[in-house]
């Protein structure tokens, strides 16, 4: 454990620091790293880093390289600019243990923005929080682990071991960048995800899929609507059935999430179909993602979704002629269970309650995570943990500035006792 003297000088650095840490984030929050949309952003972050004295390594993503690994997710279009960014602090002599510090800053659609009392890329400060599409998943977290870096530089030191701080894309929509680290060789003794976890550490993570689903419809003018099909009705009939699959998931359970009722959601995250108000639509396309338990074989789960779908076709005179196709793009990302009493997470528990003054809590989470690919495919444990956010993939998303700066605190004390400390 970090001594008095040092942890009271680690967290003033923190706090002289939080200044320029709380402008760093509005900055990154300010450039819309959309999907496809994020090399901006990365541009910025390896100028930072290179700046603060970080051997930076910035590639783009070349699918080639990584889609026969295993947790690879069929890619989304646009790859035209995805970078990926690592900085290195590394040492002549390690003595402590290695970290690999990993943050998404991709964010997703903002919706409309007249639904924001601010807009989403003007990060302005109200309360103590900061709103922005963004400020919450994860670009403060990812800052807060730069800035619990800066504060072990500002304090004299520097890791006593390899550090890497990742930023990587499409955590949101694949998680195809986290593994591109991985194929590039990123491995260290533990990997931390400042994710906003409120101020906890995530135990486990469920699974996603994202598939498409293309329904055909017989279209003819609306005046003999009962001569044609309707795919868009059609659709919500397929929808309606796979929520009852989504039921029937559910309640098979899983340990992990026994005080959770429904832990695994079915989502229609995005619907469109028909060509004109007066003629029977002859398409529909609907979007899904679904959530799958820890340990859940994907292929299996793939199965029964198709399966679903093809028994309610069969029962449409349409349909069963014209069967609905699935394409299953983008999440393929299994669960993932971070198993209690590591080593690494006594070390961050001791310095979460050094700053909290209580015991680390843990969250049973609904979504995922980039930790999958450091716990389930390259044997590191993961530890995922973070500030408090608010309405993150909504509207007046937020971060509570107050819980960034003791997570920084923590992260800081936590770095400084697992990789140890030399001069700087
Ligand atoms: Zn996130």
């Amino acid at each position: 454990m970090v001594d008095k003297a040092m942890s009271d000088a680690i967290q003033a650095a923190v706090e002289q620091g939080f200044e320029e840490q709380v402008a760093f984030t509005q900055d990154l929050v300010r450039l819309p790293s959309l999907r496809g949309r994020e090399a901006t952003a990365q541009d910025f972050l390896a100028r930072e880093l290179k700046n603060r004295g970080f051997a930076v390594d910035r590639w783009k993503i070349d699918v080639a390289d990584i889609e026969n690994m295993p947790g690879y997710s069929p890619k989304l279009d646009g790859y035209e600019d995805a970078y990926v960014t690592v900085g290195s602090l590394r040492c002549d002599a390690p003595q402590g243990r290695s970290l690999i510090i990993n943050g998404h800053i991709d964010v997703v659609p903002e919706g409309p923005h007249d639904m924001w009392s601010t807009p989403p890329f003007d990060p302005v400060i109200k309360d103590g929080w900061m709103h922005g599409r963004g400020a919450g998943d994860m670009k403060s977290g990812w800052v807060c682990g730069l800035f619990a870096l800066e504060a072990l530089k500002r304090a004299g030191y520097r890791p006593a071991a390899d550090v890497a701080i990742e930023a990587v894309i499409e955590e949101e929509s694949t998680g195809n960048g986290a593994l591109a680290c991985l194929q590039r060789g990123y491995r260290a003794d533990a990997a931390l995800i400042p994710e906003p976890m409120g101020n906890a550490v995530m135990r486990s993570q469920v699974g996603v899929m994202w598939f498409h689903c293309v329904v055909r419809g017989h279209p003819v003018h609306v005046a003999y609507a009962g001569r044609g099909a309707n795919a868009i009705e059609a659709a919500y009939r397929l929808i309606g059935e796979l929520h009852t699959l989504e039921d029937a998931w559910n309640k098979r359970g899983h340990e992990a999430y026994a005080k959770n009722d429904h832990p695994l959601n079915f989502n229609v995250g995005k619907i469109e179909g028909g060509d004109w108000a007066s003629s029977v639509p002859a398409w529909c396309r609907f979007d899904m993602r679904v959530g799958v338990f820890p340990g859940q074989d994907l292929a299996t789960a793939r199965k029964e979704v198709e399966t679903c779908l093809a028994e309610a076709a069969r029962k449409d005179p349409f349909l069963a002629n014209n069967p609905p196709e699935v394409v299953w793009d983008g999440f393929q990302a299994e669960g993932f269970i971070q198993e209690p009493g590591t080593e690494v997470e006594a070390t961050l528990a001791a310095s979460h309650k050094a700053i909290f003054g209580k015991d680390m809590e843990e969250r049973a989470l609904t979504g995922t995570t980039d930790a999958r690919f450091f716990g389930l495919y390259a044997k590191m444990p993961a530890l995922v943990y973070g500030p408090i956010a608010e309405n993150i993939h909504g509207f007046d998303e937020r971060v509570d500035l107050a819980s960034c700066k003791d997570v920084t605190k923590a992260i800081a004390l936590f770095i400084a006792d697992w990789c140890g400390l030399r001069p700087a």
